[in-house]
């Protein structure tokens, strides 16, 4: 039974397509490995969002090319959205790759790896090499991420809404990766939830590129409410799951039913990601983003308003091309006047066919780190303070296992998102209740055992 090792690069959604492809080639007879060492197949599922996430997957392709010397069979691959985005160039770039699979195709992975291996057996290595390369478009490909595998005591998981983007934000490489914007349909995707909740899964986040205006050009408004808003009423409806996340938004998909469902669902949690970007107008006007930052932050005031102890996070891109000082500047205020409960902060990375990438005035790495650094100070700040106003108070969350750090400790979310590490017992995992936070530390919150019965 050939053995197969995955290497998950970039986000969420990128996670949940490794965990079908895990699937889809455990039903077809494979072996999942926890090693390379051990793999007859090793495949690398790639993003694309920074230049620096690409360069690690070809710089880890080229590392991989050695295990040849000593299992001449193995079959090497690409996944994912720099597979779509480069497609049959990446055989120049790595000539030892045997597979290229789009972000369209993941369906496919366990034929064309089947297919490889066959060959490898009639045929001598760097013989007759026919690589394999599929970056088509599928239609309906989005509804192949489904159904996933759990793991004993799993009880959170990610479920795949949607595919693709229509935004076309002038930095982002997303619309090339993985297309247009294509939705599951509702029905299918809570039957998938409903699966979860029987098998003990209490907290599923919904994935999409931009998810808040998922199946907005493809299914209808009922009640003046929008397909996700109907998405979302469908999902908290599901006995057994407690609790509904979903990421990652677009502020422009922040409308008012939205905003209202906070209100009136207590399964959908306290916690609101909500990217930025820029804090000047004039940035985000170039971004394409399609928001003012008045209209961003008032936005924010609303979600608050909406339900009391919400979370908002976000995401912000420093240095991105012509960005002057008082731009920048504006962006700090943004975040000062905001206060996020945390945010990313990204150093602009030119990606190839976009609109910013031949921009001119690109800034330089030293002035885009030094923004980094000052942002993030400001963010810290921010951070440092909503989780000092936590210590002293309980805080429901849901234990999700052994902490990653200290394996002797338990760890769970809080409503909000935020990582709470206690001393307990197993039999907590799994469990929701709440915990009294004693301290705090980096983005971490450690409660109290003594309240845990
Ligand atoms: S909305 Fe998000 S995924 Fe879509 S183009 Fe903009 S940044 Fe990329």
């Amino acid at each position: 039974m050939p053995g197969v090792y995955i290497k998950t690069y970039g986000c969420q959604m990128n996670e949940r397509d490794s965990e079908q492809v895990s699937k889809m080639l455990v039903e077809r007879g494979y072996r999942m490995v926890e090693a390379e060492g051990e793999a007859d197949v090793i495949l690398l599922n790639t993003c694309s969002v920074r230049d620096m996430a690409e360069q690690k997957a070809i710089g880890k392709m080229g590392m991989l090319r050695k295990l040849r010397k000593t299992r001449p069979h193995l079959v090497l691959g690409y996944l994912g959205c720099m597979a779509q985005a480069r497609g049959q160039s990446l055989l120049q770039t790595s000539p030892h790759v045997d597979l290229v699979v789009g972000t369209q195709k993941f369906h496919r992975v366990a034929d064309y790896v089947h297919d490889l291996l066959q060959s490898r057996q009639h045929a001598l290595i760097d013989d007759v090499r026919r690589p394999i390369v599929d970056t088509d478009e599928e239609p309906g490909s989005q509804s192949t991420i489904r159904e996933q595998e759990l793991e004993t005591g799993q009880v959170t998981a990610f479920v795949s809404i949607m595919q693709g983007c229509n935004m076309h934000c002038a930095f982002c490489i997303v619309p090339q990766t993985r297309g247009s914007e294509r939705g599951r349909p509702i029905a299918e995707i809570v039957a998938e939830v409903r699966l979860l909740a029987e098998r003990g899964v209490k907290e599923v986040t919904l994935l999409g590129q931009i998810v808040n205006l998922y199946g907005r050009h493809e299914f209808p408004k009922v009640d003046d409410k929008s397909p996700f808003v109907q998405l979302l009423e469908a999902v908290c409806a599901v006995d057994g799951i407690e609790r509904v996340r979903f990421t990652s938004p677009h502020p422009i998909g922040y409308r008012d039913d939205l905003i209202e469902a906070f209100s009136r669902l207590p399964k959908l949690v306290e916690h609101v990601h909500l990217p930025l970007q820029s804090g000047s107008d004039r940035i985000l006007k170039i971004m394409r983003r399609g928001y003012t930052a008045e209209k961003f932050q008032k936005l924010a005031e609303r979600i608050r308003a909406a339900r009391p102890g919400m979370a908002i996070t976000s995401d912000i891109i420093v240095g991105f091309p012509g960005e002057t000082d008082e731009d920048f500047q504006k962006t700090r205020d943004l975040c000062e006047a905001v206060s996020f409960d945390n945010a990313f902060v990204f150093r602009y990375s030119p990606r190839q066919n976009t609109p910013a990438a031949t921009m001119e005035a690109q800034i330089s790495e030293e002035l885009k780190e030094a923004r980094n650094q000052e942002l993030l100070d400001v963010v810290n700040r921010h951070v440092a303070a909503k989780l000092d106003a936590l210590i002293g108070t309980e805080v429901e969350i849901l234990c999700e296992g052994a902490s990653r750090h200290n394996t002797e400790r338990l760890s769970g979310r809080s409503r909000t998102n935020k990582i709470v590490v206690f001393e307990g017992a197993p039999r907590h995992i799994g469990q929701i209740f709440p915990v009294k936070i004693t301290r705090a530390s980096g983005s971490t919150l450690y409660g109290d055992p003594a309240i845990l019965e």
